[in-house]
């Protein structure tokens, strides 16, 4: 991965250039994101920049020396990771839950799709349900892959992905060479949620927060690598919050704009014909949907009634509603109170928020839909 081929974040591109090119890395760096937003990618082409042979100071990695091919394949043997793991679904599998015995799904998982998000990566190792885990196990195996000698002489290089799925044991084990890293070992840790990282490796380490990819940067790049239309383009990079791996999720993972379509415009039907029990029937395809749909269903919803509210304010021309959208778009325009929108908006962003925290979703749904209902039947 060369720094040119990251989706955004250029601003903190240009400062890591400049932390490496003065000699100022920190051993532990702390890369904080959403998840799927692309702190891995931009983590690589750190550490080719660091590694490369031929590199362009100021610039980027060669990305086409030997070192440059190794660390993109993530074969490079002083280039090491750690990523939560269990053990797979399948009971005849005697895999072990280590980061080792699943390099082979994580280097491919990464070529298909650098953005990939925690979910992706569980499907992917085929544990089905259950969540992964950083264990004591992984923990010592981090130890021993640091203890070697690096191979080529250089740095040794240990990216840590979602160190919060570390369980203390494993903490506790690390946190002595997260401590006192010998000159030649760097730490890269990803974490989606920092607060619950342990907070002796939180302190130690250099924080990197990245932004969202702006729409105007990640749908084009959708577009192309997904053979979007424009339109759709544009509303997957919109509702996915400027995560390239939630966007990515969203389009090819079944979860589309005709997933959500049918379920939005029947509530909103309910909503104008006065029919709540119906309304409140329709929520149990929603609480059906799992909770990342759920968000996405949520996230869509605004992106819909945004599209209404422009055409009902005669601006439709920057609507970007997408073809199939736009009948329904018009005419919900033309029913919908004005003073139904700011209470609709609040209402749904409260409902994300709960989505978020994992309020039980029916009790989620349940208050949306009482809420909708009374905006306009009250
Ligand atoms: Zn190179």
């Amino acid at each position: 991965m060369q720094f040119k081929d990251v989706l955004g974040n250029g601003d903190l591109r240009t400062r890591l250039l400049r932390m490496v090119d003065s000699g100022r890395t920190g051993h532990s760096l702390m890369f904080v994101e959403k998840d799927g937003q692309g702190a891995l990618p931009l983590a690589m082409a750190l550490v080719q920049y660091m590694m490369c042979r031929d590199r362009r100071t100021g610039e980027d990695s060669c990305g086409a020396c030997p070192v440059c091919r190794r660390v993109s394949g993530m074969i490079h043997p002083d280039l090491h990771f750690a990523f939560p793991v269990n053990v797979p679904a399948k009971a005849s599998s005697s895999r072990k839950p280590l980061s080792s015995a699943f390099l082979q799904e994580w280097r491919e998982l990464y070529a298909e799709n650098p953005y990939f998000t925690e979910a992706d990566l569980y499907r992917k190792l085929d544990i089905g349900d259950k969540a992964g885990i950083i264990n004591v196990s992984q923990a010592r195996e981090i130890l021993d892959a640091l203890s070697l000698k690096s191979y080529e002489g250089g740095n040794k290089y240990m990216v840590v992905w979602l160190p919060e799925r570390m369980n203390a044991e494993a903490a506790n084990t690390l946190l002595k060479i997260v401590e006192e890293p010998s000159p030649d070992t760097y730490f890269f840790f990803i974490t989606h949620s920092p607060e619950r990282v342990i907070s002796t490796i939180r302190s130690r380490s250099q924080i990197i927060r990245l932004y969202p990819v702006p729409q105007q940067e990640l749908a084009p790049a959708l577009e192309q690598r997904l053979r979007l239309s424009p339109e759709e383009a544009l509303l997957y990079a919109r509702i996915s919050g400027g995560s390239p791996g939630a966007a990515v999720a969203m389009a090819s993972g079944g979860v589309s704009a005709e997933t959500y379509f049918p379920l939005l415009t029947g509530m909103l039907d309910n909503i104008l014909s006065g029919d709540l029990p119906a309304l409140l029937e329709g929520n149990d395809s929603l609480v059906g949907l799992g909770r990342e749909r759920q968000r996405g269903f949520i996230l869509y919803s605004e992106d819909f009634l945004r599209k209404t509210l422009m055409f009902s304010k005669k601006l439709s021309s920057i609507a970007d509603a997408m073809p199939e959208e736009t009948v329904a778009v018009e005419r919900y325009s033309g029913l919908l109170p004005q003073d139904f929108y700011s209470k609709a908006f609040k209402a749904l962003e409260e409902a994300r928020s709960a989505v978020e925290s994992n309020v039980n979703a029916k009790m989620v749904f349940c208050h949306l839909a009482n809420v909708l209902f009374a905006i306009k039947n009250f």
